[in-house]
């Protein structure tokens, strides 16, 4: 697919308001996946296949990305977004809730990106040490969240999701077969390389 139809693509997720990767984030993730070897990515968010698209570039031949998604709306653009984009032998959408579906995968990945529900974090963490290959990468976007995470601000509505990102945080810090960075691109993003 070219440039141009990829921004499209994302002119038409922003102007939807469908939160789809950052520019800054995304630069962050590309640089680590050009180092990779990278013949499977799991993917919990894919909203329209904007960021899962943008991947597909650092797969090696054959390689495959796993993309989950509950929002049937969503999953109708993905669809046709990956066709457009053709990768659709390269993208594989799981409909549905990513807590029922997760525990039913038994694949090994070299790359998680974690970008759904932030209440869902802990969970999803555990989900992806289960199948991530040693010498992976765990990314995780949102894990700031507007600040959030980072302040001591805890009356605000979302604090489910806040309690959650610092708890996945607390997870991957104190985990010993991970060595994590918190960065501030986008709206947070933490990257755990498997030891
Ligand atoms: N990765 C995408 C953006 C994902 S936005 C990109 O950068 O292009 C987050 C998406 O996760 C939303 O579309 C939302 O519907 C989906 N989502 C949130 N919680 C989920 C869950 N528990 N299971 C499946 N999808 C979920
Ligand atoms: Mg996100």
């Amino acid at each position: 697919m070219n440039k141009k139809e990829l921004e499209i693509i994302k002119k038409k997720a922003l102007e939807e308001h469908i939160p789809i990767i950052m520019d800054d984030t995304l630069e962050t993730i590309e640089k680590y996946l050009k180092e990779e070897k990278v013949k499977r990515i799991l993917e919990i968010g894919t909203a329209v296949g904007y960021s899962a698209i943008c991947f597909t570039k650092f797969l090696e031949k054959n390689g495959i990305i796993d993309t989950i998604e509950r929002d049937t709306e969503r999953i109708k653009q993905a669809k046709q977004n990956i066709i457009k984009a053709e990768v659709d032998d390269k993208v594989n959408i799981y409909e549905g809730d990513a807590v029922e579906i997760l525990p039913t995968l038994n694949q090994k990945y070299d790359i998680v990106f974690i970008d759904a529900a932030k209440g869902k974090y802990p969970f999803f963490l555990k989900e992806a040490l289960r199948m991530i290959n040693k010498n992976g990468i765990i990314f995780a976007d949102n894990i700031l969240y507007k600040g959030y995470v980072m302040s001591d601000y805890n009356k605000h509505k979302q604090r489910t999701a806040v309690r959650n990102l610092r708890e996945y945080i607390k997870e991957v810090s104190e985990n010993p077969n991970l060595e994590t960075e918190i960065l501030e691109v986008g709206d947070g993003l933490a990257i755990s390389k498997i030891r």
